[in-house]
């Protein structure tokens, strides 16, 4: 955890919000060389970025929206974050069951074959044809569906993606607080006064040269209640929800379901023992810190799914739900499910005066392009290397090979022979070789200390309290890892009791 520095330093850059857009600039940033500011009104990833599907995808239903500028930069981004983040992305296989009644099977492999060439595709292997009647991803569907298509796309631990971005930041000297609230930012002639409110009530201020408001679905009360300025453009909050259920096939594929609706639904392998399902898209109004799934979104989930799978999906085979707020730009589109999600950058720099730069729309598969276009908006210099850097160096814990997992797996469990398989695999794909920072000579599982369960210890902990920002339980289950599926309640609250302790004892 980074100690606050003194009020007076002027910073190149302040960034408001600490989802992926907002650690993403910070990373681009320091990397330039420039002093860079981040605060997060919670934890990093509190926000949309931690409720997604949870893909790096070119998004192949865009492409019926004509939206070929974002699936070629999406799918463009697809190897390229899988290289440098190897740990926590990973490539993953989808089946689209061809439907009798809804899209003609030209028109799917009219769209495969561009998903397939549209853009930098290397290493991921291309669109196939399956016999849905003997292949094993058959097995689990209703009789109907006898062809189907398999292409790529990368799964990505959206909320990780987020916090080794800020790492990086930090590592490449950003100051990043987290649980800090910007209350009031004041354009000054030559920089921006920003008010900031931490956790414990105090308040400091920070200077800086240039201003980004990259608060996702709280952008335009970022504009109109802290900074006071009007918002220049329209955003559009558009709910999605998810469902977690028991899994409800072997093997390692997706899959994407059309509906009737003219939407698609995709069921994801999930955390080993669970099955993902989402995603809904409807208008929201309220506080996008209280979104949460719907009883209607969920009927609509089952039923989707239910007409795909032989056995029927019940309300109480569901475990978990969750939801979130995409921050779109309104394009006016009529339907939710149509207003664009690419990304808008609005600049407001008034005659010589500080900027602000504000960030509507994207997604996490293009959040490095995302930051890329922000610095070049912001006049920024690419800095001693290219301005795509960050398609080189590779985050925190990357540093092996795209397809190394199972090495790394290998060499922690021969090195510390107490772990099993499964924790082997948990931590190359939370930390990758950061691990080793925790791990170190151990030995015995007792040489890691407290054991709270499920394979997280009392170094892991301190780890992620030290180096990741976590301060709560929820924070470790919940965005660190998706761990809070498996502990319960007390055993929950015995780690936020250990963690509460440290806390206060750093304090003292
Ligand atoms: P956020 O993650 O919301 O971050 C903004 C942050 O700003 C928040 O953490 C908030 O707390 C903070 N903040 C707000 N106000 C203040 C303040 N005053 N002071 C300090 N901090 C403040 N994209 C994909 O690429 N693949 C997918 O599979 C995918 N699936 C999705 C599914 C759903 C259901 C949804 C909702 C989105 C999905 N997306 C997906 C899109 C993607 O999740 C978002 O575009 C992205 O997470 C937005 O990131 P952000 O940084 O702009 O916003």
């Amino acid at each position: 955890m980074q100690e606050r520095k003194p009020d007076p330093e002027m910073f190149d850059i302040a960034i408001i919000g600490g989802g992926i857009n907002g650690a993403g600039i910070a990373r681009d940033a320091a990397g330039r060389g420039l002093s860079v500011y981040l605060c997060e009104q919670n934890d990093l990833a509190s926000g949309t970025s931690s409720w997604s599907s949870k893909l790096i995808h070119g998004g192949l239903r865009y492409l019926e929206h004509y939206k070929f500028r974002l699936v070629r930069e999406a799918l463009n981004e697809r190897e390229i974050l899988w290289r440098i983040a190897p740990h926590i992305i990973w490539p993953l296989r989808f089946v689209l069951p061809h439907h009798a009644g809804l899209r003609p099977a030209w028109l799917l492999r009219l769209g495969l074959f561009l998903y397939d060439h549209l853009g930098g595709r290397k290493r991921l292997p291309g669109t196939k044809t399956l016999d849905l009647r003997t292949h094993d991803t058959g097995a689990p569907l209703a009789q109907d569906f006898k062809r189907g298509f398999e292409y790529s796309d990368c799964w990505v631990q959206d909320a990780r993606l987020v916090v080794l971005n800020a790492m990086d930041a930090r590592e490449r000297g950003a100051v990043v607080e987290t649980r800090t609230k910007l209350m009031s930012a004041q354009r000054l002639d030559d920089h921006w006064e920003l008010s900031l409110q931490h956790a414990d009530g105090s308040q400091t201020k920070r200077r800086t040269r240039r201003l980004v408001n990259a608060a996702g679905p709280w952008v335009a009360s970022v504009l109109s209640g802290a900074i006071r300025a009007n918002a220049a453009a329209g955003i559009r909050l558009v709910q999605g929800s998810h469902i977690v259920v028991r899994k409800l096939f072997q093997h390692d594929r997706a899959y994407i379901f059309q509906n009737a609706d003219g939407r698609i639904i995709f069921a994801i392998p999930y955390e080993g023992d669970f099955t993902l399902i989402g995603t809904t898209d409807r208008d929201y109004q309220g506080d996008p810190a209280k979104v949460s799934a719907s009883e209607e979104e969920i009927v609509y989930l089952l039923a989707a799914a239910s007409e795909y799978f032989k056995a029927p999906i019940l309300r109480k085979d569901v475990v978990w739900t969750y939801s979130g707020v995409r921050p779109l730009y309104d394009d006016g589109a009529s339907k939710a499910q149509e207003a664009t999600r690419d990304y808008v950058l609005v600049m407001d720099a008034p005659d010589g005066k500080p900027p602000l730069l504000s960030v509507y729309g994207g997604k996490i598969t293009t959040y490095r392009r995302l930051a890329i276009a922000a610095l070049d908006k912001l006049g920024i210099a690419p800095g001693i290397r290219s301005e795509n850097w960050t398609a080189e160096d590779v985050l925190p814990g990357g540093d092996f090979a795209m397809d190394g997992q199972a090495k790394l797996a290998a060499e922690f469990r021969a090195k510390h022979p107490f772990l099993s398989a499964d924790e082997a695999v948990r931590l190359v794909q939370h930390y990758g070789t950061r691990a080793r920072a925790f791990l170190d000579d151990a030995q015995t599982r007792e040489a890691l200390g407290r054991d709270f369960g499920h394979g997280v210890s009392e170094a892991e902990v301190r780890y992620l309290m030290r180096e990741e920002w976590a301060e709560t339980a929820e924070d470790v289950l919940w965005r660190r890892s998706k761990l809070g599926l498996r502990f319960t309640p007390e055993e929950a609250g015995v780690l936020n009791a250990f963690m509460q302790g440290e806390q206060a004892s750093r304090l003292r």
